[in-house]
């Protein structure tokens, strides 16, 4: 079998640009709110991979997809490719107590929440629709999965496909052993479905911001705080400790500059003030002079990325 690399779980852009957006502007409680549920939610897919775990001999585990079919986007947080089925994993990182009655979610204090089994049964269905139409008829067995233990489910229906967080490493080391090597059939099929993943596009939490309104700064690569210069070559988090070479660092810096100004250009007055604690302004037009290309001239004379083939 030919060597076959499967995506890795990134951290979601939406959930990237607010935890800068965070640092760089008081977001209003709101935005705060739908930043914590999509770290949240990230956590959990990450505890998730963490007991499955990255590869297996028997199973093709690929995280995070995301496909458009027939006009729909879904996505699907972990599929599994095992044997002769496919194994769709809906990751939730919900806690507390709920309850479940007439087909219905609801909080302990009695408020209805969305019935995450109606979300499950609808990417299934698009799923088994998608693999239908690139020529596979696997059968696919979906579930919801609760990765967090301080979730209970009063009056769980028995047979709705949820996996508890009690039982997930059973689960899990039950399909390992049930399974058998993956073979060229598999990879196929991982790579059709990989061949249609889009990436995400449209955020639908990201509040209005501009470059004048943000704090400038260097952002630390763990917290997201705003660091602090030690010496010319490396800076310092004074809050998880973390230091850095100046240089990954400013990197770093234009790179977050791009996800959040996609239209702006890059100048070395432009990152010059973006990294602010960056005095040597010499240092930043050398970091992108040796990284990035050169267009234009004067006025108009902007950085863009180096195409990485080329490189
Ligand atoms: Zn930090």
């Amino acid at each position: 079998m030919e060597g076959f690399i499967i995506k890795i779980r990134k951290e979601p852009t939406e959930l990237k640009m607010l935890k800068l957006l965070n640092s760089r502007t008081s977001l209003s409680a709101k935005d705060k709110n739908n930043y914590h549920y999509l770290e949240k939610g990230f956590d959990g897919e990450k505890k998730f991979d963490a007991v499955i775990g990255n590869s297996s001999d028997c199973l093709l585990i690929i995280p995070d997809l995301l496909f458009e079919y027939q006009n729909t986007t879904f996505q699907i947080d972990s599929l599994v490719i095992a044997k002769e089925e496919i194994y769709l994993f809906e990751i939730k990182n919900n806690e507390r107590d709920h309850y479940f009655k007439d087909d219905n979610w609801y909080l302990l204090s009695g408020k209805e929440i969305k019935n995450p089994l109606l979300q499950l049964k609808r990417s299934e269905s698009l799923l088994r629709r998608l693999l239908q139409s690139l020529g596979f008829q696997l059968p696919i067995k979906a579930y919801l999965v609760f990765v967090n233990p301080h979730f209970f489910l009063y009056q769980a229906p028995m047979k709705a496909p949820i996996i508890f967080h009690p039982q997930l490493k059973h689960f899990i080391d039950d399909l390992k052993a049930t399974s058998l090597k993956i073979t060229d059939g598999h990879v196929n099929i991982a790579k059709k479905l990989l061949s249609h993943h889009i990436e995400e596009t449209t955020f639908h939490y990201i509040p209005e911001y501009t470059f004048e309104q943000l704090k400038k700064g260097i952002t630390c690569v763990k917290c997201a705080s705003l660091m602090k210069a030690l010496s010319l070559q490396s800076l310092a988090c004074e809050k998880c400790g973390i230091k850095e070479d100046t240089e990954t660092a400013i990197l770093r810096s234009i790179d977050e500059f791009q996800l959040l100004f996609p239209d702006r250009k890059i100048t070395t007055t432009g990152i010059h003030e973006w990294c602010e604690i960056i005095h040597s302004k010499k240092m930043i037009r050398r970091i992108l002079f040796e990284n990035y290309t050169l267009q234009g001239y004067g006025r108009s004379a902007h950085y863009v990325r180096k195409n990485k083939n080329t490189q």
